[in-house]
């Protein structure tokens, strides 16, 4: 049940309703910046009657309760000035990993060329194997950060432990949670408290309710910037890295008020058919795509057979112009637009 109280509700009162449910067996948890607190288990709302200062109740019947849109109805933001949001759709793209200055800073040129706001890279990345190529660390951050300033891009990378947390936050603009730490959930608590966006991909395995309760984690400790991004499913099935899960993004957008963004390269791990799940999720309603491009893919230090060459991209990006109509979105050379 979430409480929410008047204006004029002081500490002292709320700690003293907080003192009142614990003697009944009931946790409470008070929400940062927002004037009200969620009450684990607590069905009847009789017993708040002597608590004058309480304005209303809600009950919400799912398990997430902050993230449904039974409690909020769109979560729009700025970052850098351009609009993310359950209204907008919004193009992020860049390698998987940062790799070399030569590399990130013709990334961001050819981005810029076409009008795209965001680089993506990764500098500490989680790989399968400790043998693989873990990234270049504060190097790729530094890297990532000078190029996108060079030239004016918002920038997206991943936090891969909470003890980088100070150091990623210096360079990125926006935080990504992988879907390996998407159910780190004392991290995710963490992140509640920082006001730079995360960008919170789907864990490999994890249902939708699971998706959303970690983002309710996230939302629990007062941070509001959030986009979800389905990034494919495990499967039954190696002929496919993953299974790009399009039809999440409709049930999503039922169930919640955040924006959820597709990442068709780690959903197929197939540079041929990216394109296709690209489109296919911008038909399904996604609020934007997260694609993994690179000057030279076969080059490519990780991920590289699910990355687009500049080609591909700029080819890709004529489609969603020539789509946007269809999907009642206008696609422009901006790639920052209301739905
Ligand atoms: C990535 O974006 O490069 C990445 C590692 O993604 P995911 O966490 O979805 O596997
Ligand atoms: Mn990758």
């Amino acid at each position: 049940m979430i409480v929410y109280f008047k204006n004029t509700a002081t500490h002292a009162q709320i700690a003293e309703l907080q003192l009142h449910l614990k003697q009944l067996g009931l946790d409470s948890q008070l929400v940062p910046g927002q004037n009200i607190c969620l009450v684990n288990k607590l069905k009847d709302e009789k017993l708040l009657a002597n608590f004058p200062f309480i304005s209303y109740t809600q009950n919400i019947h799912t398990s997430f309760q902050l993230s449904s849109n039974a409690f909020k109805s769109e979560t729009n933001f700025q970052v850098n000035g351009i609009q993310f949001g359950t209204n907008f759709a919004n193009i992020i793209a860049g390698p998987c990993s940062v790799e070399s200055e030569k590399q990130i800073f013709e990334t961001a040129a050819f981005l810029a060329k076409n009008n795209i706001k965001f680089i993506r890279g990764g500098a500490y990345k989680p790989r399968t194997s400790p043998y693989s190529f873990r990234g270049l660390g504060k190097d790729g951050l530094k890297l990532l950060s000078e190029a996108a300033k060079t030239y004016q891009l918002g920038v997206v990378t991943e936090l891969m432990d909470l003890s980088l947390l100070d150091e990623v936050m210096q360079y990125t603009d926006i935080v990504q949670i992988g879907s390996r730490n998407m159910a780190n959930f004392y991290m995710l608590g963490e992140l509640g408290k920082i006001n730079t966006p995360i960008l919170l991909k789907r864990g490999m395995q994890a249902n939708v309710t699971e998706f959303l309760l970690a983002a309710d984690y996230i939302l629990s400790g007062g941070n509001e910037k959030i986009i979800l991004c389905e990034r494919g499913i495990r499967s039954f099935d190696p002929m496919s890295r993953n299974i790009m899960d399009v039809g999440v993004i409709p049930l999503i957008q039922s169930l919640s008020h955040l924006p959820i963004m597709a990442d068709p390269s780690h959903g197929t791990g197939d540079s041929r058919f990216v394109s296709a799940l690209a489109k296919a999720s911008m038909v399904a309603g996604a609020n934007g795509l997260m694609i993994e491009i690179h000057p030279d893919p076969k080059t490519a230090l990780s991920d590289a057979n699910q990355t687009l060459n500049f080609e591909e991209f700029e080819h890709l990006l004529s489609e969603l112009a020539l789509l946007s109509p269809a999907i009642k979105k206008p696609i422009d050379a901006t790639y920052s637009f209301v739905v």
